[in-house]
C-alpha cells in the first residue's frame, strides 16, 4: 500500500453531549464502503483496485453477512446448459417485476451478469460443473427461454451454498487489496452538510465504545434488508435495514418499501426456511380443526399452489381463528406421513432443521410454519451506477452528491414488484462493480478529503447518547415484539385498507410508545442492549413507511396483493412509491416518480406491460 494511502487518524477528539465525553477519532478515505455482504465487498474490490483509498465498515464480521445463507445460486444466461440469451432474461425480470421495474437498469443487470458470474470463477468461487467442466445452471421460478416459452436454466450454483462461497472469495480478494477493514464497528448516522452532500458517517466501535468519524468522497450504503421487522423472516437477526433509516433521517426517500416478499413456510418463531420440496415430496398443510384447507384455495394444485397463494391462504386460516397453538397463530405442515426413508433420503436438511429449529421430530409429529418475509424489493432509490437519486425540483432524478448504495438496501430498481429467485446475487456483484467505476470517474485520485466543519456529526452522538440513557419502562424487546406482531399480522400478504389501517395505526403506536424506552446497560462496550435499541429505532421507521405505502397503493402488482384491488392499475399506479418518515411527529410522507419507460440501448425494445403473471 502506498504510503499516502493510508487514513490520517486524530486520535481522541473528545465531543461533550449532555456533559458526557464521547472520545472522537477522524478518518478520511476516498470511498467508504458500509456493509461486508456480497455488494459492498464487489464495491471494495473494484474502487482498491482502480487505486482508491478505501475502507469498509461491518457490524459483523465480513463473512457472517446474511450473503452467507444464500443458497439456490446466482442467474446469468450463460446458455451452459441449453440456449440462453441475456434478452430472454430481462424479459423475465421486466415480467417478474410486473412492469415496476426500471428497464435501463434491467438491461445493465442482464447484459452485464455473465461477465458477474465468469468474474467470480476467475476469483475462485468453487461453482458446480457440467460433466463437461462449465458452470452447471440449474431451473428457477420465472426464469425462461425465448420470451416465455418454456423454463431455462440460468442459475449458477455452488451447491446448496452460492452465497457462503461468493462472500469468502470476495472477502479474500478484498484482502488481497489495499482496503482496510473496520470490523465489528456500527455505523449510526450519515454526516450531511449544509449543502445536502453526505460527507460521510458516524460509528460506534462496539468492542471498545469509542467513536469515529468517517469522512469520504463517496459512501457507499451496502446494509442489506429490513426482514426483522416481521415477527418471521428468513434473514439474519442483523437484517435491521439500519442504511436504509439512515437515508430517512437525512430527510431522504425510500423507494417502493410496500414491496415484501414472503416465503409460505417459515418455521414458527426462527424463520428458517423450509423448501417447497417438503411439500414436492408429499408433505400438507392442515389447521387446528383438522382441514387440509389448501383443498378449499386452490382445489388442483392444492398444497403446491404458488408461493403467494399458498402464503395468502395460510395467512386467511390464521386470521379467521383456525391456526394452531395458544395465539392460534401458526399452521402445521405435516411430513409424518411419509416414509422415514425418503425423508433421510431426500429431506435430511429440512428434517435436521425442523429438529433444531422448530423442536419437532418431523417423522413423528408436524412442523409449525408460517408465512416468512424473505426478501425487500424496496430500499434506497439509486440509478444504475449506484448513485443515490431524491426528487429535488422537477427533477425526479437528481443525484444526492456523496452518497451511494447497493444490494438489497437499494432500489435500482431492477426487481420492481417481485424478485426473481437467484436475480439478488447478481444484482449485488453487477451493481457493486458499477458503483465502484462510478467511484473511479468521480473521485479524484489522490485529492484531499476536506475536514469536516465543526460539529458535523454530533447529532450522530446525540442520538446514542439520547438512546443510551432512555430511563422509561418499556425494555426495548418488548416494543420490537409488538412491532414484529403487527407487521406480521396487518401487513404481510393479506392485504386490505381495513387491515392496512390497522397496521398503520399499531405501528404508529409503537413508535409513540418508545418514548417510554428503557435501555438497562449504560456502557458502550459490548453493549447489546444498546445496539438493539439502535437496530429497533432504525427498524420502527422502515415499518412505518412500509405500512403506509402499502395502505396508499390501491392496486395488486407483484408481492403487494390487495384483497380490495385484485388487479393492477398501470394507469394510475405504474410508478414509484418514494416514503419520507418523521422521526418527530412519527408520520409518514409519500410521493411518488415514475417508471423508466425506456431501455438503455436500442438493440432490445421496451418491453410493454401484459395480462399480470402470477
Ligand atoms: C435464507 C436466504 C436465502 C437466500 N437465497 C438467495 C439465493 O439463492 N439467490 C439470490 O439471488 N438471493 C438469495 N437471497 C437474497 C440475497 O442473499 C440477499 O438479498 C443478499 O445477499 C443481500 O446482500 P447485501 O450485500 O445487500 O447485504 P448483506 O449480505 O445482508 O450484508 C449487509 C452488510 O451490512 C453490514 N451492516 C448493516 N448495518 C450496519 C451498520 N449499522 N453498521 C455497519 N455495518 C452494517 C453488515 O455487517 C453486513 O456486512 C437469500 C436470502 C436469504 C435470507
Amino acid at each position: 500500500m502506498p504510503q499516502d494511502a493510508k487514513p490520517q487518524d486524530t486520535p481522541h477528539n473528545a465531543v461533550l453531549i449532555n456533559g458526557r465525553a464521547y472520545p472522537v477519532t477522524d478518518h478520511a478515505y476516498d470511498v467508504l464502503v458500509v456493509g461486508a455482504g456480497g455488494s459492498g465487498l464487489r464495491a471494495v474490490v473494484g474502487c482498491s483496485e482502480a487505486g482508491l483509498r478505501t475502507a469498509c465498515i461491518s457490524k459483523v464480521f465480513p463473512t457472517r453477512s446474511h450473503t452467507v445463507a444464500a443458497q439456490g445460486g446466482i442467474a446469468a444466461a450463460l446458455g451452459n446448459m441449453g440456449p440462453d440469451d441475456w434478452r430472454w432474461h430481462m424479459y423475465d425480470t421486466v415480467k417478474g417485476s410486473d412492469w415496476l421495474g426500471d428497464q435501463d437498469a434491467i438491461e445493465y443487470l442482464c447484459r452485464n451478469a455473465p461477465e458477474a458470474v465468469y468474474e467470480l470463477e476467475h476469483w475462485g468461487v468453487p461453482f458446480s460443473r457440467t460433466d463437461d467442466g462449465k458452470i452447471l445452471q440449474r431451473a428457477f421460478g420465472g426464469m425462461t427461454m425465448d420470451f416465455g416459452k418454456g423454463p431455462a436454466k440460468r442459475t449458477c450454483a455452488a451447491a446448496d451454498r452460492t452465497g457462503h462461497a461468493m462472500l469468502h472469495t470476495m472477502y479474500g480478494q478484498a484482502l488481497k487489496q489495499s482496503a482496510e477493514f473496520f470490523i465489528e464497528y456500527f455505523a449510526i448516522d450519515l454526516i450531511m452538510d449544509d449543502e445536502g452532500r453526505c460527507r460521510g458517517v458516524v460509528a460506534l466501535n462496539m468492542a471498545d465504545g469509542t467513536i469515529h468519524r468517517f469522512r469520504a468522497h463517496q459512501t457507499i450504503l451496502a446494509t442489506g434488508g429490513y426482514g426483522r421487522a416481521y415477527f418471521s423472516c428468513t434473514s439474519a437477526h442483523i437484517c435491521t435495514g439500519d442504511g436504509n433509516a439512515m437515508v430517512l433521517r437525512a430527510g431522504l426517500p425510500l423507494q417502493d418499501m410496500e414491496f415484501v416478499q414472503f416465503h409460505p413456510t417459515g418455521v414458527y418463531g426462527a424463520g428458517v426456511l423450509i423448501t417447497e420440496g417438503a411439500r414436492g415430496e408429499g408433505g400438507y398443510l392442515r389447521n387446528s380443526e383438522g382441514e387440509k384447507f389448501m383443498e378449499r384455495y386452490a382445489p388442483s394444485a392444492k398444497d403446491l399452489a404458488s408461493r403467494d397463494v399458498v402464503s395468502r391462504a395460510i395467512t386467511i386460516e390464521i386470521r379467521e381463528g383456525r391456526g394452531h397453538g395458544p395465539d392460534k397463530d401458526y399452521m402445521h405442515l405435516h411430513l409424518d406421513h411419509l416414509d422415514e426413508d425418503m425423508l433421510a433420503e431426500r429431506l435430511p436438511g429440512i428434517t435436521d432443521l425442523a429438529r433444531i429449529f422448530g423442536g419437532v421430530d418431523v417423522r413423528k409429529e408436524p412442523i409449525p410454519i408460517i408465512p416468512t418475509c424473505h426478501y425487500n424489493m424496496g430500499g434506497i432509490p439509486t440509478n444504475m451506477h449506484g448513485e443515490v437519486i431524491a426528487p429535488r425540483g422537477d427533477d425526479k432524478d437528481a443525484i444526492v452528491p456523496g452518497l451511494m448504495a447497493l444490494g438489497e438496501a437499494a432500489c435500482v430498481s431492477v426487481h420492481g414488484a417481485n424478485r426473481l429467485g437467484s436475480n439478488s446475487l447478481i444484482d449485488l456483484v453487477v451493481f457493486g462493480r458499477a458503483a465502484a467505476m462510478r467511484c473511479a470517474e468521480v473521485v479524484g485520485k489522490g485529492t484531499a478529503i476536506p475536514e469536516l466543519p465543526k460539529g458535523l456529526g454530533e447529532a450522530a452522538i446525540e442520538r446514542l447518547d439520547r438512546l443510551r440513557y432512555a430511563d422509561g419502562s418499556t425494555p426495548t424487546a418488548d416494543l420490537r415484539l409488538a412491532m414484529q406482531k403487527t407487521m406480521q399480522r396487518d401487513c404481510s400478504v393479506f392485504r386490505t385498507e381495513e387491515v392496512l389501517k390497522e397496521g398503520v395505526k399499531g405501528i404508529k403506536q409503537v413508535w409513540d410508545d418508545a418514548a417510554d424506552l428503557k435501555v438497562t446497560d449504560r456502557s458502550l462496550v459490548w453493549n447489546t442492549d444498546l445496539i438493539e435499541t439502535l437496530e429497533f429505532d432504525n427498524l420502527i421507521a422502515q415499518a412505518a413507511v412500509t405500512v403506509q405505502g402499502a395502505l396508499a397503493r390501491q392496486e395488486s402488482r407483484g408481492a403487494h396483493a390487495r384483497e380490495d384491488f385484485p388487479k393492477r392499475d398501470d394507469a394510475d399506479w405504474m410508478k414509484h412509491t418514494l416514503s419520507y418518515a418523521d422521526y418527530g411527529t412519527h408520520l409518514v410522507k409519500l410521493d411518488f416518480r415514475p417508471v423508466h419507460t425506456y431501455t438503455l440501448s436500442n438493440e432490445v425494445a421496451y418491453i410493454e406491460p401484459k395480462e399480470r403473471v402470477y
